[in-house]
């Protein structure tokens, strides 16, 4: 990747994934969501040595929804370590994000922390220590991107009003025993968390340590032990797209996160980190175009970890 020119790089793409838009649908489950133009295409790329390349609309913020949970996930690593896995499984779920039955037959114990069950009980955890989760999230992720994001509150409103089936999802964990905190606190910490704007550029930025063995090359400081972030990868490679995981490792070859606001990040372990948006998503709720750009990218680089 060091020899070719990533801007060059990011151009080609732009210019391949033109076909493929209009093939997805953006999520209006969230109905803010649902206004967000379906034409708009960011990708951004940081590299452990400093380079950094950005194409299209990559310097505008977009909701990063369940990006978010990579933020949540490390945080509660770093502070309760693993205790974690005592309230979630490293298990790829092989269900949609917000599927109930399993967590039911499961005992209320969610496969992964990246499914919603799984990243409620992770805010679940948090709310032990700290009275509001998502701002702690929002710090975390400011500090990583070395500038500052912000909860975008309409889009926090717009998904507690019609948050369900998360609701659903928390009570069922409540009534287990999964979580202990009041699940509708639960659910408000999940949904504010969720609605963090990002662009491409920050979000680049901020999941470098996971490139990097952990250390952020942008602030100069260790953010994970390095075992952590191979763990943390690890748990990227097999949970991050939910019930499409394995194709997209298939197709893409890298450690990634879907949020149904149509962003994605991936990871090339020692070398950088890639974001992606592009809002139309496929029926597993990732977005369409983002994908192909990432498999497009990793074809000219070669960067696969596969
Ligand atoms: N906040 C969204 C939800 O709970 C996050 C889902 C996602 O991005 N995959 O439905």
């Amino acid at each position: 990747m060091d020899e070719v020119s990533i801007a060059d790089v990011l151009a080609e793409v732009a210019v391949l994934v033109k076909p493929h838009f209009g093939k997805g649908q953006p999520a209006d489950y969230i109905p803010q969501l649902a206004r967000v133009p379906r034409s708009k295409f960011g990708m951004a790329v940081r590299t452990v040595s400093g380079q950094e390349a950005v194409i299209g609309d990559a310097d505008e913020g977009f909701s990063v929804q369940s990006i978010t949970k990579v933020f949540s996930l490390g945080l509660a690593l770093n502070r309760f370590g693993d205790e974690v896995w005592t309230r979630v499984g490293k298990e790829p779920s092989g269900t949609p994000f917000n599927h109930l039955s399993q967590l039911e037959a499961e005992e209320g114990v969610p496969r992964n922390p990246f499914i919603n069950a799984g990243a409620m009980a992770i805010s679940d955890l948090l709310l032990d220590s700290v009275r509001d989760p998502a701002a702690l999230v929002r710090g975390f992720a400011s500090f990583l991107a070395d500038e500052q994001v912000e909860i975008d509150e309409t889009v926090a409103a717009s998904e507690l009003a019609t948050a369900h089936q998360n609701r659903a999802i928390a009570h069922l964990m409540r009534g287990k025993g999964t979580i202990s905190h009041d699940p509708e606190a639960v659910v408000a910490a999940y949904c504010r968390q969720c609605a963090l704007t990002m662009s491409c550029r920050q979000l680049a930025r901020a999941m470098l340590p996971l490139a990097a063995g952990g250390f952020s090359p942008l602030v100069q400081e260790t953010i994970f032990p390095e075992r952590l972030t191979r763990r943390l990868n690890a748990l990227l490679l097999t949970c991050g797209i939910y019930d499409s995981v394995g194709s997209f490792a298939y197709r893409v070859g890298l450690p990634a996160k879907s949020g149904v606001g149509g962003g994605i990040v991936a990871v090339v372990p020692g070398k950088a980190t890639i974001a992606v948006w592009s809002p139309e998503l496929d029926r597993f709720g990732t977005s369409v175009v983002g994908t192909v750009a990432l498999e497009r990218f990793s074809q000219l680089t070669n960067c696969s970890v596969l």
